[in-house]
């Protein structure tokens, strides 16, 4: 049991340590749209027409309520830790009451934040010019902070409005970083966190809003059983459960006439899986055996701290560095036409059939297995391409200090033989990223006419 201690010890620390691991790929929306650009389901989709959430919420009332019991009862026996929903937050139809009501009941019962905005907006895409005076500020879209390194930028659409499918289903895929799984849990200062009975927070801390997110954007699946002996709180992390939840929410609409909130939602649910493709969302600590794990504690119980210390902030330097990363490359190739090779890679429809085929263990058996196998590649590609002081210096932290700007040009200046790990390892996870996202979107039906 000694041994099962500090490896519990360690795993806290790692996984409590690092409070800057809420967010993943830093625009969904872009890799999204370039994802979708030339597929001929979403690119040549009938447009579709605006429409308030509340006005599919009154209009599909019972249907959702049906739906959302038949979710329930399948987290229940496909869920491993899954904390059952308190059957007081069932959403139960009920014309009379005013839509603000009835839009309060549907997050409770999906258990997400109440306050999730839900705002009609998009983002700045390419090829969609919109009006400068429809700009959105960030708090309209989102009820966390703007983070210090941002580049998304919102603008409004109204209700009747008519706008392309692949501009709903790009925006909303860096939705659920908005606020929807804010302070859901026992320990969060929030009046909804008490009420939804998840539990306490897994892990980091309850304090900061953007931790709390983390366990339902992350998936550990694929550890050593020790980690789950040691600590079994690293086994509650719920993905799985939102990809189904707005995965068959998206369906509904799309059935029903609403493909506004089909596309939406099709982009809430894809967020989580893409999130998944990002190693340091499907491990604890990528490219880092059990082993050294424990072997990083051990020493540090007899006061030795330097290398237990180190691994926390290297992990997390080197999982921030990596997306700040891929965020400036993402928009130096867009800003430059899309010809690149990361954008390639996730057009490459090539892979999508290499696959398995879509089911409710596809997150966990294929997505975060492929994300979990690649962490030890992905991390030696860092350490070889980026400067050592983002990488390899643990009394620099990354996150706390802004990290860079400039990491584009940094890692130009490494040699070709240095460089050419790093750039591999883009191009395959921006594959992995493209292909799960059209499997995902086969799955709802968004690629076929919803009538069919
Ligand atoms: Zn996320």
């Amino acid at each position: 049991m000694t041994r099962l201690r500090r490896v519990l010890a360690l795993v806290a620390t790692l996984l409590i340590g690092a409070p800057a691991t809420a967010h993943a790929w830093s625009n969904h929306g872009l890799l999204t749209y370039w994802t979708f650009k030339d597929t001929a389901e979403v690119a040549s989709a009938p447009d579709v027409q605006v429409e308030p959430l509340d006005t599919f919420l009154r209009d599909q009332e019972q249907a959702i309520a049906n739906l959302l019991d038949a979710q329930e009862l399948w987290a229940r026996m496909n869920v491993p830790t899954y904390p059952p929903r308190p059957d007081d937050l069932a959403f139960k139809a009920d014309a009379s009451r005013d839509d603000a009501a009835r839009r309060k009941a549907f997050a409770e019962a999906l258990r997400i934040a109440p306050n999730t905005r839900f705002a009609l907006f998009t983002q700045n895409l390419p090829g969609f010019a919109r009006n400068s005076a429809t700009t959105m500020p960030f708090a309209e879209v989102s009820t966390l902070r703007e983070p210090a390194f941002s580049m998304m930028r919102f603008f409004r659409l109204e209700p009747g409005e008519t706008v392309p499918a692949l501009l709903v289903l790009a925006s909303s895929s860096d939705e659920p970083d908005f606020g929807v799984d804010i302070n859901c849990w026992e320990d969060s200062p929030s009046e909804w966190g008490k009420r939804y009975k998840f539990g306490k927070l897994p892990f980091g801390n309850p304090a900061l809003d953007f931790a709390t997110q983390a366990p339902f954007h992350m998936g550990f699946y694929h550890q050593s059983w020790l980690i789950y002996r040691a600590a079994p709180f690293v086994a509650r992390t719920y993905p799985t459960l939102r990809a189904h939840q707005f995965i068959g929410l998206a369906r509904l609409a799309f059935r029903t006439g609403h493909a506004y909130w089909g596309w939406r939602f099709a982009g809430i649910a894809m967020h989580y899986v893409q999130d998944l493709t990002q190693p340091y969302h499907a491990s604890i600590l990528p490219g880092v055996s059990t082993l050294r794990m424990i072997a990083a504690n051990t020493v540090a119980m007899i006061g030795w701290k330097g290398p237990k210390d180190s691994m926390v902030v290297l992990a997390s330097n080197r999982h921030l560095a990596f997306e700040r990363y891929e965020a400036l490359l993402i928009y130096r190739d867009t800003a430059a036409g899309g010809k690149a090779p990361m954008i390639a890679a996730l057009q490459d429809s090539s892979r999508d059939k290499t696959y398995p085929a879509w089911s409710d263990l596809y997150l966990r058996d294929v997505v975060t297995q492929e994300s979990f196998d690649f962490g030890e590649t992905l991390s030696a590609a860092l350490l070889s391409a980026f400067p050592p002081k983002y990488v390899s210096d643990p009394s620099y932290d990354f996150g706390a200090s802004g990290g860079s700007g400039a990491l584009i040009a940094e890692v130009a200046e490494r040699t070709p033989q240095q460089r050419a790990a790093i750039e591999g390892a883009v191009v395959e996870l921006m594959g992995h990223f493209g292909a799960h996202s059209r499997n995902m979107a086969r799955a709802v039906g968004a690629t076929r006419p919803p009538n069919q």
